[in-house]
């Protein structure tokens, strides 16, 4: 017999295509997907109302992906839960459960480990292992929810791995997540986050999904962006610049920049002005984070007084501008860094 089948990376018409060849009732179909995307089982067994040979043809043919809880860290500060989940082939990648006022956002993962090698990043330094299938995605929100009894109502793809490097599997978690007869989460609830893969960008615009684009600006020309992100010398400041300005104009969404502030390589006013003649007369923000100290680099977080004159001179020059509040600053919230220590 050929391999399992990834059961819960399958859409609702899918399944019920492979269940018509099956020759299961079509109501089969509505009630596994209800099982494995809004009840959260891990095992075929779990069921209830599935008869027995039809639960043995599924555990046949195929797996329910899980992510199981390797390790959990809460912040003493805020709350925040930072879990190392681990899947079926042992791999462990990282989510991190925040509370903020409007509910509970989950920061998940989409690949384990990343290609990128951006030099400021813990999960850039730990190599590429492989991609996430859209039910391992899935999986770290149904493991949090059911940790802590919540729902969650945002998510944002911003912990391990390029997500459009997995573009696939990203547009297929994507789907399921939103499905009206999965868990149901909007589009609108959900951010992607990318260091710039400039061919990707255009695709996703073109498929004008209601979701928030983040791009990982970091700096304002090719100089400093290729000493810290080497996917720069591929797609350079303006190539990419370029196709944020058409992704706004065709999604009519709102981009966000995150501009990590590293003590004097890209926080000074030479820095700012450039910034704005970057993003000027585009439907943007630019989020200002102060720059996760990750061990074995260098960087210093700049300094507060520098950090807010930035800010400044980014909102005197009409460019809306945020100043990111950092949680979990006590149980290295900053994606990678908890997996890092855990693997010697
Ligand atoms: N690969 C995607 C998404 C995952 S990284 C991307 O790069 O956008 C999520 C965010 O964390 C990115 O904005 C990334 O630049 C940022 N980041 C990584 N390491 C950081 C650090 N040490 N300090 C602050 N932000 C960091
Ligand atoms: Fe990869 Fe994003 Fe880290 Fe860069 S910042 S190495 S793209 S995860």
């Amino acid at each position: 017999m050929s391999e399992r089948k990834d059961i819960k990376s399958l859409t609702f018409d899918e399944l019920n295509n492979d269940f018509q060849i099956l020759h299961f009732p079509s109501y089969r179909t509505s009630q596994v997907f209800q099982w494995l995307h809004q009840k959260n089982i891990t095992s075929f067994e779990e069921m209830l109302n599935i008869p027995k040979n039809i639960r043995q043809t599924l555990s046949e043919r195929y797996y329910i992906a899980v992510a199981t809880i390797e390790k959990k860290q809460i912040s003493c500060y805020d709350g925040t839960v930072k879990y190392l989940f681990r899947l079926y082939d042992g791999e462990l990648i990282e989510s991190v459960l925040m509370n903020y006022h409007h509910g509970y956002t989950i920061c998940i993962s989409t690949q384990v480990g990343c290609k990128m090698g951006c030099t400021f990043c813990a999960t850039g330094k730990s190599g590429f292992s492989r991609n996430l299938t859209p039910s391992e995605m899935l999986s770290q929100i149904q493991t949090a929810q059911s940790d802590n009894n919540i729902r969650i109502a945002n998510i944002v793809l911003m912990g391990m791995g390029e997500p459009l490097d997995n573009f696939d599997n990203v547009m297929k978690f994507l789907e399921l997540v939103s499905c009206d007869k999965g868990l149901n989460i909007g589009m609108r609830h959900i951010s992607l986050s990318t260091c710039g893969i400039v061919p990707r960008i255009y695709e996703l615009a073109d498929r004008k999904l209601q979701i928030t684009l983040s791009v990982s600006l970091h700096a304002p020309n090719n100089t400093l962006r290729n000493q810290t992100m080497p996917v720069n010398r591929k797609y350079p400041v303006e190539q990419l610049i370029k196709a944020c300005r058409y992704y706004a104009k065709t999604t009519k969404r709102r981009i966000t920049f995150e501009y990590a502030m590293i003590d004097k390589f890209n926080d000074t006013d030479s820095c700012a002005l450039q910034l704005v003649q970057l993003v000027k007369g585009m439907l943007c923000h630019i989020n200002l984070i102060p720059v996760n100290t990750v061990t074995e680099t260098n960087y210093r977080q700049s300094q507060k007084k520098q950090l807010l004159h930035f800010a400044e001179i980014l909102e005197t020059n009409g460019i809306p501008v945020t100043v990111r509040r950092t949680l979990g600053s006590d149980i290295d919230a900053s994606c990678g860094q908890l997996r890092r220590k855990h693997i010697p």
